[in-house]
């Protein structure tokens, strides 16, 4: 069942949405050459905890890795898609870009969403890919309307991303979005005709997230039992915003 918010509850999210798009300014700024990725994760902890919420990722159990991930963010560099742990040890260079994936919940509503971030001057091939990532965000976004269905969201993803040769991450989707960090309908960045295609209905919020590779789509999960990479080594982008069905159109949560 998709839930659908009244006009107050997305008025919290909008909240918890605020809160994640300053944590991910905050640690967009961080992410530089030279800093850790841990140094991300403690900075977005204080800033969570400071504002009275509470990480939505941290101490989330995931049955297929068998235990409860252990970060307020995930932290992807280059070949990782998503997942990726913060590490005291792995340093930002020149030419990496890196994923950063948070949530929060506040006042009982979630709040998710993700940038990828270059790490000074990245190949022209680098940029296309976090460029192409982030319009086809843009473009499904626009298809967050009252009458659209679930597929104009998914289908823009897909036919904007493989129309400029890159491939689409099909082990992991996008997804509802309220009480729960992860509620239906599950949002591929593809169509999956296997799926129901719901009607949009204002008061639903989908969190889209496309996942895209600059190789082949392939992904696997290493040893650590949470990050995904891609197969063959190429680079991957990740950009997320919640956004909630209204009758003026798509509400963005998780950007002013
Ligand atoms: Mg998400
Ligand atoms: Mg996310």
């Amino acid at each position: 069942m998709i839930v659908r918010k009244t006009a107050a509850e997305l008025e919290k999210m909008r909240r918890s949405g605020l809160l994640v798009w300053e944590v991910l300014q905050k640690t967009k700024e961080l992410a530089v050459e030279g800093a850790t990725t841990m140094d991300l994760e403690v900075a977005a902890e204080k800033m969570i905890a400071d504002a009275g919420a509470k990480p939505a990722f941290k101490g989330y159990y995931v049955p297929a890795a068998g235990e409860a991930f252990k970060f307020v963010l995930c932290t992807s560099v280059n070949d990782e898609i998503v997942h990726g742990m913060p590490n005291l040890k792995r340093v930002l260079k020149k030419g990496d870009i890196v994923s950063i994936d948070t949530g929060v919940k506040l006042d009982g509503y979630y709040g998710d969403s993700a940038i990828t971030v270059p790490i000074g001057e990245v190949s022209e091939q680098t940029k296309k890919l976090l460029q192409v990532t982030q319009e086809s965000l843009e473009l499904a976004i626009e298809k967050v309307r009252p009458g659209n269905r679930l597929f104009d969201v998914c289908g823009t993803v897909e036919k904007h991303v493989k129309g400029n040769g890159f491939s689409i991450v099909r082990e992991y989707v996008g997804h509802g979005i309220g009480t729960q960090l992860h509620e239906e309908p599950q949002v591929p960045n593809y169509v999956d005709r296997k799926n129901e295609n719901p009607k949009l209905k204002p008061g639903m919020v989908l969190a889209v997230e496309p996942m895209v590779n600059a190789g082949k789509p392939e992904a696997m999960v290493l040893k650590d039992k949470w990050t995904a990479v891609t197969r063959d080594g190429s680079y991957s982008a990740h950009f997320e915003h919640c956004i909630a069905v209204t009758e003026n159109g798509p509400w963005v949560l998780t950007r002013p």
